[in-house]
Formats: C-alpha cells, sequence, structure tokens
C-alpha cells in the first residue's frame, strides 16, 4: 500500500471539491484531492455524442444570481447562451393539447388563483427562513413535522393546480411533495432566491447554459493544480488521532493535517469512520436519500418545432414526458430537445429497455410536434441513481423531522474533518454555485485552524 503525506486531503472531485482546492492552491498549501470515479465533475458531466452534438448529461444551467459560477464564467472566458424561451409553450392535459406563454400554463381561472396563492404564499414563507439555520424559525417544529405534500392538501384545492405544482416541485426536486419537509422545501426555495426562481427559464434557475458545458468549465478551473487530484481512489475509512488523519483507499492511504469531504450525506454514510461520528451527525447521514432524475436528449438535425412557433417547452400529466426544454446551443447545427422524467417516474422508467425508453419518449413528442419528432440523430439518456458515487440526484433532500433535529450538524467540524458539498450550502443549496460556496468555506475553516 503507498503512503503519501500531505497537510490537507479533500475528497470528492465535483464543484465543492474543486472549489476547495482552488482556494487551497491559491493559498499555496499542500493538499490532494481523491476521486473516486475515473474523472473529474461528480454530478456535472458533458459528453460529445456520436452524432457530434455536446450535452450535459449532469447540472447545465445557471441563473442569474449564482454570482459564484458565473465568477468562473468570466474567469475561464467560457461562453454562454440563454436557454430558448421565445414561442409557444405545450399544456398537454387529460388527452387535450393547449398552448401557452410564460411560466404558468394557461388554465382555468379557479386553478390559476390557486396555483398563484399557493406559489406566492411559499414566496413569502419562505422569506423568513435563516438560511444559516432553518432550525430556528419560530415555526420550525411545525414546518418540518409535515411533507410539503401535507401542505398543499391543507392549503391548495383545486385538482389541476395541485397536479401541475407538483410537476414543479418534480422538477425542483426530483422527488414527490409527499418526501419532502415542508421547512427543508421553504429553506430550498430562499435559497434559491424563491419558487418562481427556481422553475424558471428567464431570471431563474433555467436561464443560462455554457458553451462546452458545465464539466469543461470545471476542468478549466482544475488546470492549475491537475497534479494533485489522484483519480480512481474511492476512499473507504478514515481514522483520526490526536495528532492527524489518514485516509484510507483500496491501494493507498494518505496522512494529513486535515481532511475535507464533499459527497453528499447518503455517500458519506457508506465512509467508515474510527473514532466513529458523532451520534448525531452520523443519524444525519442516515436521513438524507437523494432524489431521482434522468434527463434524455433527443438530437435533430435542427431545432424543427421553432419553425412550428414552438419554444420546445412541454408540461404534461402523461409518462414519460412531462417536462421538456430546448437546450439547442446557440451556435450549433443540432435542434436539441431535453426530456426530465424525475421522482417515481424516473425509478419506474429507468427498468425499461432503453429501446423501450426511446420509443415511449419519441412516441409521446410526434404526438405534440407531428412525425418530424420521430427523425432523431441521437437518443441519448442517463439515470443518475444508476451511478454509485453519486446514487441520484439533484440533491440530498430531507424528509420531516431531518432539518430541526440534525440540521444543525451538517456543517460542523469533527475534530480533523470538515464538510463541504452542495447539501451544505446557504445559497444555492443543491446547485453548482451551492457546491462551490461550500467548498470555500471548508477551505476557509482548515486555513484558519
Ligand atoms: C441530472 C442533473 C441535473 C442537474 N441540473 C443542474 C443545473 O442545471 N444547475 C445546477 O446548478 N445544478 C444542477 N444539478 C445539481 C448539481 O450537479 C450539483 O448540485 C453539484 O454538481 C454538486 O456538486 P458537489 O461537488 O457538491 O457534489 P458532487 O458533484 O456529487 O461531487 C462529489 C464527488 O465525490 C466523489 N465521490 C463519491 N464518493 C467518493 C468516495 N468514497 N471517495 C472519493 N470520492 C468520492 C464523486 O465521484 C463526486 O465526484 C444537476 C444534477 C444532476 C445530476
Amino acid at each position: 500500500m503507498q503512503e503519501l503525506h500531505t497537510d490537507i486531503v479533500i475528497i470528492g472531485a465535483g464543484y465543492a471539491g474543486i472549489a476547495a482546492a482552488k482556494k487551497l492552491h491559491e493559498a499555496g498549501r499542500s493538499f490532494l484531492l481523491l476521486e473516486a470515479r475515473d474523472r473529474i465533475g461528480g454530478r456535472t458531466h458533458t459528453q460529445q455524442l456520436d452524432c457530434g452534438a455536446t450535452v450535459d448529461l449532469g447540472a447545465q444551467w445557471i441563473g442569474p444570481t449564482q454570482h459564484h459560477i458565473w465568477k468562473w464564467v468570466k474567469e475561464t472566458n467560457t461562453g454562454t447562451f440563454d436557454c430558448y424561451d421565445t414561442g409557444k409553450n405545450i399544456l398537454a392535459w387529460k388527452n387535450k393539447v393547449s398552448t401557452y406563454k410564460g411560466t404558468i400554463p394557461k388554465i382555468d381561472p379557479i386553478s390559476l388563483i390557486d396555483l398563484g396563492l399557493a406559489i406566492d404564499k411559499i414566496n413569502k414563507l419562505c422569506k423568513q427562513i435563516p438560511l444559516d439555520a432553518p432550525w430556528t424559525h419560530p415555526r420550525a417544529e411545525e414546518f418540518d413535522s409535515m411533507t410539503l405534500h401535507t401542505w398543499m392538501e391543507k392549503n391548495m384545492f383545486t385538482k389541476k393546480a395541485k397536479h401541475l405544482f407538483n410537476i414543479g416541485v418534480e422538477t425542483v426536486f426530483a422527488a414527490g411533495a409527499h418526501e419532502i419537509s415542508f421547512l427543508h422545501a421553504l429553506f430550498y426555495c430562499h435559497s434559491g432566491d424563491n419558487m418562481e426562481a427556481l422553475i424558471s427559464i428567464a431570471n431563474g434557475a433555467q436561464q443560462t447554459l455554457t458553451i462546452g458545458g458545465t464539466q469543461t468549465l470545471l476542468k478549466k478551473i482544475a488546470e492549475p493544480f491537475l497534479d494533485k487530484i489522484r483519480l480512481n481512489q474511492p476512499v473507504i475509512k478514515v481514522v483520526q488521532t490526536a495528532d492527524n488523519v489518514t485516509v484510507y483507499t483500496e491501494d493507498s492511504k494518505v496522512v494529513a493535517r486535515k481532511v475535507i469531504f464533499t459527497l453528499p450525506p447518503a455517500l458519506l454514510n457508506t465512509i467508515r469512520f474510527s473514532p466513529a461520528l458523532p451520534q448525531r451527525k452520523a443519524q444525519l447521514l442516515q436521513r438524507v436519500p437523494m432524489g431521482a432524475a434522468m434527463k434524455c436528449f433527443c438530437v435533430y438535425k435542427t431545432p424543427f418545432w421553432r419553425k412550428q412557433g414552438f419554444s420546445g417547452q412541454i408540461v404534461s400529466d402523461t409518462l414519460p414526458v412531462r417536462v421538456t426544454f430546448d437546450c439547442t446551443h446557440q451556435d450549433d447545427d443540432y435542434g436539441i430537445l431535453l426530456v426530465f422524467v424525475e421522482g417515481h417516474n424516473a425509478r419506474d422508467f429507468i427498468e425499461q429497455p432503453e429501446s423501450v425508453r426511446r420509443e415511449k419518449v419519441l412516441q409521446q413528442l410526434v404526438g405534440y410536434f407531428g412525425e418530424e419528432a420521430r427523425n432523431v440523430l441521437e437518443y441519448k439518456d442517463k439515470c443518475w441513481t444508476e451511478e454509485e458515487y453519486s446514487r441520484g440526484c439533484y440533491a440530498g433532500n430531507m424528509p420531516p423531522g431531518v432539518l430541526t433535529q440534525f440540521g444543525q450538524s451538517l456543517r460542523e467540524p469533527y475534530q480533523h474533518l470538515h464538510f463541504a458539498g452542495t447539501e451544505t450550502a446557504m445559497r444555492w443549496n443543491g446547485y453548482m454555485d451551492g457546491a462551490i460556496e461550500s467548498g470555500f468555506r471548508a477551505a476557509e475553516e482548515v486555513l484558519k485552524n
């Protein structure tokens, strides 16, 4: 077994790990970054398809208030383009197809008011949740004792509005409203400005894409310290003494003064700690499941739906195609439609053979855009629940009772161990921007000690 010595070990080369490494590199500190996969990027994964189109199988969008990642975009001279948001959106509901403009579909006035009021209430309530300590809100216990679904049943009255609200929830959390604590949902909305920003393209989390992809952007940031990154090194055990900490992979051990973890809680829970983590932290790690989402890319010769006046956005009550976006790159010839399948639908969908998934997606798109939708140059989908070192996405979601009982141990260091990762972020928790914030914060913690 190879033995290495360094000052600080970072575990995980996603956005959080690379952010921590950047800070340490700039401070001139000695560090090593251990990554389980054979690539950096974690939940970002840019891939060139056989047809030549480049797609982000993981994270892709940047919102206007995500300042950390915007700084990196500028620093690396990465080009960007806005997500196409012109033309008619499609609402497919009870076998009828109608069109609308803007974020909220055109529905009957009663359902529209119901939906608008619910979003408004959430936007107002979420602003009151302290981002550094949601569990200190005077109504934290009450909000954390119910799911988002329970709140919805108490505060919404029309079937259609509830259904559309649920589709919005699945799009944001990759989980059903019944799986998430209402307090977590409020915190998450505040963390990302508000619910409207989370579900919107213009002025929202889906506004901008990067040319070349988000993993490519991360690679540019990591360039100055690539020699410090060791790939194919899944960490399996961490042993602390009074003086130092030893991190074990299958074929090496690294002795250091400090360790920064950037794994989501569900994955941190797979590592053996000696001594064991404090009971509250250990229990927290058992309680933050990852969401489930599939991205299905349909690449065409051109974005033909634009000629028909469509934006490429669909909201539908039929499976598998529930929500779509036009992700066509500004300077490319290809037309790219992105279909999301989320929550329990993603878990069911992935169990079908790829040929069946492809056929079902294309068949549904033909129903909205005509036969041209069948003529894909390439279909590519990816389910993140199958990835050993992610086990789901977009992020870990807190069920009821977790934030109030265990929230305070999220970021709390334990002896030589420090904790980052987007799930520990205050702003843009669950997003790349939150991951960067968390990596910077953890690096500052170790630099102070
Ligand atoms: C399909 C999808 C779409 C998304 N869309 C968006 C979007 O549009 N915009 C946005 O901002 N965010 C989006 N996200 C969320 C975003 O990807 C994450 O918030 C962010 O990338 C998390 O970064 P991280 O560094 O905290 O965690 P990760 O990226 O998960 O990094 C953790 C790293 O640790 C490694 N690791 C795991 N176990 C071990 C181990 N035992 N030893 C060593 N290394 C280990 C992993 O391989 C990984 O590289 C999306 C995510 C997915 C999957």
